[in-house]
């Protein structure tokens, strides 16, 4: 099966060992979730597979394709990630986030490009000369997500898609992603506190705890085991 194949990923900082052993799988089409108490290794987990942190082990291919070591090489093989926090540039309007979203990554920039990506983040098209810096913190949120998307990626992953937002914001943010992924068909891998909303919302769940990750594929099993391994 093709799209995103991680078997023995390890990875750390400095003498600290984080990761010993995270599998996991995001097949075309799907929304993933990946779950874990705080210092899991969630966001760890994201930096190794998109090249910011080297990764000390692992097997780790997309489409059959061995992932490079360095980010831009992730990046060009159609893997995005949304860092947590978001990591719009402040300074920039929100039309020059989009356009360097694209550009970094050698995809065109132009306007039907950023129409494509607008269609689904229709406030973001009203404010397009505005600084990221004075949007609120779901607007932040969208244009990161929509930056992604500028990259025509293949696999989006998104850290912490809820920080920090209002339970409504959640909601209107997870639908405009899940509506843009969808229907562009990017697979998507959601990290999340938010155990309800990947519960719902994904096709299957990995909780990461002690290094490594469980995965759990079916809704019916995510019940009070669910919840248990991920808090206790
Ligand atoms: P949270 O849900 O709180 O964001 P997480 O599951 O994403 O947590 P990580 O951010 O991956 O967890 O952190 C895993 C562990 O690695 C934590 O103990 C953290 O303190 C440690 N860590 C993270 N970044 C660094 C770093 N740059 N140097 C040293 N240790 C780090």
């Amino acid at each position: 099966m093709s799209g995103l194949r991680v078997r023995g990923l390890h990875a750390g900082y400095g003498r600290t060992v984080i990761l010993t052993g995270v599998d996991l799988e995001v097949h075309p089409g799907e929304v993933v979730g990946l779950a874990g108490r705080n210092g899991a290794g969630k966001t760890t987990t994201l930096r190794a597979i998109s090249g910011m942190l080297p990764r000390r082990a692992g097997e780790l291919s997309f489409d059959d394709t061995p992932l490079p070591a360095g980010p831009r090489g992730v990046a060009r093989l159609g893997v995005v990630h949304v860092p947590e926090g978001r990591g719009v540039l402040r300074g920039l309007t929100v039309e020059e986030n989009l356009v360097f979203g694209a550009a970094a990554v050698g995809q065109p920039h132009g306007r039907a490009e950023r129409e494509r990506v607008l269609a689904f983040f229709p406030a973001l098209g009203r404010m397009l000369d505005r600084k990221a810096g004075l949007l609120s913190g779901g607007e932040q949120q969208m244009l990161a997500i929509a930056r992604g998307l500028m990259a025509r990626p293949r696999l989006l992953m998104v850290d912490e898609l809820s920080l920090g937002l209002a339970p409504r914001v959640v909601v209107d943010v997870l639908g405009s992603v899940l509506s843009a992924c969808r229907e562009q068909g990017v697979a998507l891998l959601i990290v999340d506190q938010n155990l309800r909303a990947l519960a719902t919302n994904c096709d299957r769940v990995y909780v990461l705890s002690g290094g490594s990750t469980t995965c759990y594929e079916d809704a019916a099993s995510r019940t009070d085991q669910f919840w248990r391994s991920v808090y206790f």
